[in-house]
């Protein structure tokens, strides 16, 4: 195996998470009132339901949102199809004028400096073409040398071609290379099939038959980083 050169970042729950405190204002307004840890729970949960090979297969990134907010509002107890599809809207509405994943976890910018220090890093995400705004707007963006955003390349994770626009803007060949992701069928199995490594994000060890390395956050990302160098 070569020396470590470059680390990839998803965006979207791993540098980027939704902002809970938006959701739960749209579900009080159907007398729902999840605490923000339930409806971390239930992301994850939704999550975890969403990631499967056959759903990822047959679907692009934005047309499992409706399927995976549905599944995350249920699980934090909105149970009328009627008011999940309403509340839905709200949320669709909100993402065209703000991301709904804009939340940067505490940990984030100390992380993304730490690696910065060592390796070259950027993102590769499933996008709208806009990631490199949010990133900007979120004053993230500094820390990286390239973003990828399937919105503008054409083509999104896991196809392999995807990570190729990675490699080229790093200069790197793919075992010189560390993926980060949340996603088993979209980041690893895209990362793998490039014969790039994966790290897969999972806090409540809802995929503990993976192969590759977990972490259960981004913090433990550096150490994680360092075992596999
Ligand atoms: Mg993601």
């Amino acid at each position: 195996m070569s020396k470590l050169k470059a680390v990839f970042l998803d965006a979207g729950n791993t540098i980027l998470h939704l902002d809970f405190p938006f959701i739960a204002e749209v579900l009080s307004g159907y007398g729902v009132s999840p605490s923000l840890e339930t409806l971390e729970r239930s992301e994850a949960v939704a999550r975890a339901e969403v990631d499967r090979a056959h759903v990822v297969g047959t679907t692009t990134d934005y047309a499992r949102w409706f399927y995976y907010f549905r599944l995350i509002m249920s699980h934090a107890g909105l149970t009328s199809e009627f008011d999940i599809a309403d509340a839905y809207k709200k949320l669709e509405a909100r993402h065209s004028v703000k991301n709904l994943w804009c939340r940067v976890p505490p940990e984030v910018p100390a992380v993304l400096a730490e690696l910065r220090s060592k390796y070259t890093i950027g993102v590769v995400s499933n996008a709208d073409g806009r990631i490199k705004d949010l990133l900007a707007l979120v004053g993230l963006l500094d820390y990286f040398s390239f973003v990828v955003d399937s919105g503008q390349v054409g083509v999104e994770k896991p196809d392999p071609r995807i990570f190729q626009h990675a490699l080229a803007a790093a200069s790197a060949e793919p075992d010189e290379v560390v993926h980060v992701g949340d996603l088993v069928c979209v980041d690893v199995a895209g990362a793998e099939a490039s014969g790039i490594r994966a790290v897969l994000i999972d806090p409540f060890d809802h995929h503990t038959d993976a192969l590759c390395a977990r972490i259960r956050n981004i913090g433990e990302l550096p150490a994680a980083i360092a075992r596999l160098a």
